[in-house]
């Protein structure tokens, strides 16, 4: 397996990942989007909310505002030994929010969220959570957690997160191929008497490079152990480290498993997904009940006790 960043930014990041097939870099997905934990705001007491937003939904807007997270000085609640309902200092951070309108109607953003632990701050300061007329306020405290998108989308700590195989095609004008590699940056490169398109959007939308080879060559040359990830992150985390991490989770679950298979422990997991067993001539149906044992009585009884009353 081979990794090569191609772009870098504060929120995205996008890297080839070769010799490695479709269920590999799925997996990754997958983990990336579900498993990595961030920090988000999961109880609030309100103390005052005289604002036309609801309490609940103003908790919604809350808890979907990226928090930066400091997974090194966190631990998730169900793997912290404190076991206590709201926490403690190892598996919460607590914010505040104290805002009144005096005058004009003014508008609350994530920035006035005060975190006691400014490793914790919202990750933007502009999101806009609700209006205040003259007399209005909002004040709560609010304590967030590490969580993990699989439990609810509020934890997942990437916008987007997707992988698309690159195209080798064959080059036919060589002149043409190089003036639109160095004219559209990342999209393809050169690479013998190739043209690795690793961007196929980027690529196609560009007028010149779409000359070089028509969107259906391009489809039917996908190499099919080579992908472009891009990876952008909510804010709450590095984008690189959102990789990493969903890397060493990846690699623990494997670990683990491969552990119960060494050590024929597989039923356990296997017994989860039990079925429960037909009956001999009969068709499993879900809320079926008792229906079928007796059919005419058990009909009738249930059917006529409606009507009895009228
Ligand atoms: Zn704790």
């Amino acid at each position: 397996m081979k990794t090569t960043i191609v772009s870098l930014t504060e929120d995205t990041v996008r890297f080839l990942i070769e010799g490695v097939d479709t269920a590999f870099v799925n997996a990754l997905r997958r983990t990336m989007v579900s498993e990595v934990p961030t920090m988000t705001i999961e109880d609030i007491f309100y103390f005052d909310n005289s604002s036309l937003v609801p309490d609940e939904i103003l908790a919604n807007r809350i808890g979907f505002t990226p928090l930066k997270t400091d997974l090194d000085s966190y631990v998730l609640p169900e793997e912290c030994d404190c076991e206590a309902e709201l926490g403690c200092p190892k598996c919460r951070a607590v914010l505040t929010m104290d805002v009144e309108s005096t005058g004009d109607t003014i508008t609350v953003y994530s920035g006035d969220l005060v975190p006691d632990d400014p490793n914790t701050a919202p990750a933007s300061d502009k999101i806009v959570l609700a209006k205040l007329a003259e007399g209005q306020a909002i004040r709560f405290e609010a304590y967030a957690q590490l969580g993990q998108g699989k439990v609810h989308s509020k934890w997942t700590p990437t916008s987007m997160c997707v992988y698309q195989n690159v195209s080798v095609i064959p080059i036919t004008d060589k002149a043409q191929a190089e003036d639109c590699v160095s004219d559209c940056g990342d999209a393809a490169v050169i690479e013998g008497d190739s043209l690795k398109i690793i961007d196929i959007q980027k690529f196609d939308s560009c007028k010149r490079c779409r000359e070089l080879a028509p969107h259906e060559q391009i489809l039917e040359n996908l190499k099919e152990d080579e992908f472009l990830f891009t990876v952008e992150s909510t804010g709450a985390l590095p984008p690189q480290r959102i990789v990493t991490e969903a890397v060493k989770i990846l690699k623990q679950k494997l670990a683990t498993l491969s552990e119960k298979v060494d050590k024929d422990e597989l039923h356990d997991e296997i017994s989860d997904f039990e079925v429960p067993e037909l009956d001999e001539g009969k068709l499993y149906s879900v809320g079926s009940g008792d229906f079928d044992e007796d059919e005419e009585g058990g009909a009738e009884e249930g059917f006529t006790g409606g009507i009895d009353e009228e």
